[in-house]
């Protein structure tokens, strides 16, 4: 067979095409998964790197302002030990104390306080407002300890405009070492609320500014109530401070929200900033991909599926009907046996196998006696009739699964009896004969022992050197049945291999010859 015929032959099968129809979906299934599930790695990495970006320009952002800020605060304490300075006018003085930060937008007020807590220099006017600071917390901790450095408050109300703001202090010390006091600036919340307000994020996703303790300077967006909030105890903050920095994956203690944290201190300062987006608009965008690349693969399996099964019960309809037509192409018509050609194609098989095995193969060649009267004198519907009858007594007259009765002729049947010897077939053709003598036509009056037939009988041994082929069966058997006819009909005659066909013909004339 050409390889190219065998390629394709798979194809031809229902059962491939069914395969295929189940095996294709399944494909793209697990494509479309991964592809699927790739895109959802690119859209969290691509949330991850946006985060990163984003912190780290609110991280400089913020330690620029603070830093800038606190060397004002520096360069007022440092100031403040100028000689002679005691002796300078209040003008003077505060332009030498303060430089231009503290006049900076966001800025509030900067003010030297002394160890009790009495604003002393302000950097807005002269002579200084009136406020004392004793009270506050950061004051305290300025006058507690003395090398704390820069101290970042918790958001407050500004005691002198009213707006909310987070005061950045150092300590003045005396000469002697001890508290003189602390320098305080302000600094707006409203720096930070502008800042975060240029990003653009999602109504889920937030920015947020933490004191080390846990408190929220700031939160985008903007909620009052977030504001002074101590979150120290949230696994997520409790995250920010063991990590100082990296991003995970946490659920919200203020909304229950799950969020992506990227976070950072700030700086070196005791600040920490993250960016949490929210995990469902990072998945928006995947999600509304993930329904519309599924449905499209749903609708492709679901019609490959469909066509596949169509296509398929197309070709097993057609193997049917081919089928059928095979079967059809090898029976008779009219009495339902086998015809001639299945005859021919069983009995060559028959005398391979007998030929093989070395068992005896008969055949019995029936024919009607005098067929063409009955149909002169009743019709041929009749003819018919009693043909169908003749086919009825004949498979009666046979009962092994092998033995093969068959129409071979107008009023010829064939039996073909592998396995069984002379003796067998005599029985068999007996059988025959007395099952045709019951045949009745009773619409047309044909009784009982009217119908005959003659039968010709070859009983053949693989042995036998005469008959190489099926049709040297067939002819032994005719050339008896010859002999049946000659011999007066309604009779059997059985052929003899071993004669020579010379030999049989000599005897038939002398038959012939004799009647
Ligand atoms: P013999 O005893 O020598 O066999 O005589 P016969 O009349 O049976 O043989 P012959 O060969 O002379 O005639 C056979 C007849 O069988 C001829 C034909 O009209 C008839 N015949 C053949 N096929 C059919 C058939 O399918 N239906 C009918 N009704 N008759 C058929
Ligand atoms: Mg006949
Ligand atoms: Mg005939």
């Amino acid at each position: 067979m050409p390889p190219l015929v065998q390629l394709v032959r798979p194809f031809r099968s229902a059962r491939t095409w069914i395969s295929l129809g189940v095996l294709a979906p399944v494909g793209m299934l697990v494509v479309s998964g991964l592809m699927l599930f790739d895109l959802r790695q690119d859209a969290w990495d691509k949330a991850e790197q946006t985060s990163k970006n984003l912190l780290q320009v609110l991280e400089r952002d913020i330690a620029r302002n603070i830093e800038m800020y606190d060397l004002s605060l520096r360069g007022v304490v440092d100031n403040l030990k100028a000689p002679g300075l005691a002796q300078v006018s209040p003008e003077l003085r505060q332009l030498i104390l303060f430089d231009r930060a503290a006049t900076a937008r966001d800025m509030g007020v900067m003010i030297v306080t002394d160890e009790n807590g009495d604003s002393i220099i302000d950097a807005s006017t002269v002579p200084a407002r009136k406020v004392n600071y004793a009270d506050r917390a950061y004051f305290q901790a300025q006058k507690a300890q003395n090398n704390l450095g820069l101290y970042i408050s918790q958001p407050l109300f500004s005691r002198l405009l009213g707006s909310r703001m987070i005061v950045l202090s150092r300590r003045i010390n005396k000469s002697d070492g001890s508290f003189g006091g602390i320098v305080l600036g302000t600094l707006n919340l409203s720096y930070f609320t502008r800042l975060f307000d240029q990003i653009g994020l999602g109504p889920d996703s937030a920015i947020n500014l933490y004191l080390r303790d846990g408190t929220r300077i700031m939160r985008h967006p903007y909620a009052e109530a977030d504001i002074g909030v101590n979150i120290a105890s949230a696994a997520t903050f409790k995250g920010f401070l063991r990590e100082g920095s990296g991003s995970f994956v946490e659920t919200s203690v203020r909304d229950g929200i799950e969020r992506h944290y990227t976070f950072t201190q700030v700086a070196d300062l005791p600040l920490i900033l993250n960016v949490a987006i929210s995990a469902r608009e990072i998945g928006a965008e995947w999600h509304s991909n993930a329904v519309v690349i599924g449905s499209i693969v749903a609708v492709l399996c679901g019609l490959t599926i469909a066509l596949s099964l169509l296509f398929g019960r197309a070709l097993r309809r057609g193997e049917a009907m081919q089928a059928e037509l095979a079967k059809l192409s090898l029976t008779d018509v009219l009495t339902g046996l086998p015809n001639r050609r299945a005859f021919e194609g069983a009995g060559d098989r028959a005398w391979k196998a007998a030929q093989r095995n070395g068992k005896p193969l008969s055949l019995l060649i029936v024919d009607a006696d005098h067929f063409k009267r009955f149909n002169d004198r009743y019709g041929h519907q009749v003819g018919d009739a009693v043909l169908q009858g003749l086919a009825r007594c004949l498979s009666a007259s046979v009962h092994r699964p092998h033995d093969l009765v068959s129409r071979v002729g107008g009023e010829e049947f064939a039996v073909l009896l592998p396995d069984t010897d002379q003796a067998g077939a005599c029985r068999i053709a007996e059988k025959i004969h007395a099952e045709v003598s019951t045949l009745v036509v009773g619409s047309a009056g044909i009784g009982a022992g009217d119908v005959t037939v003659s039968i010709g009988l070859v009983a053949a041994l693989p042995t036998d050197t005469e008959i190489v082929a099926l049709t040297d069966l067939y002819r032994f058997a005719d050339a008896a049945l010859y002999e049946a006819k000659v011999g007066g009909r309604n009779q059997t005659r059985c052929a003899r291999p071993q004669e020579t066909m010379a030999g049989l013909h000599m005897r038939l004339l002398q038959v012939v010859g004799g009647s």
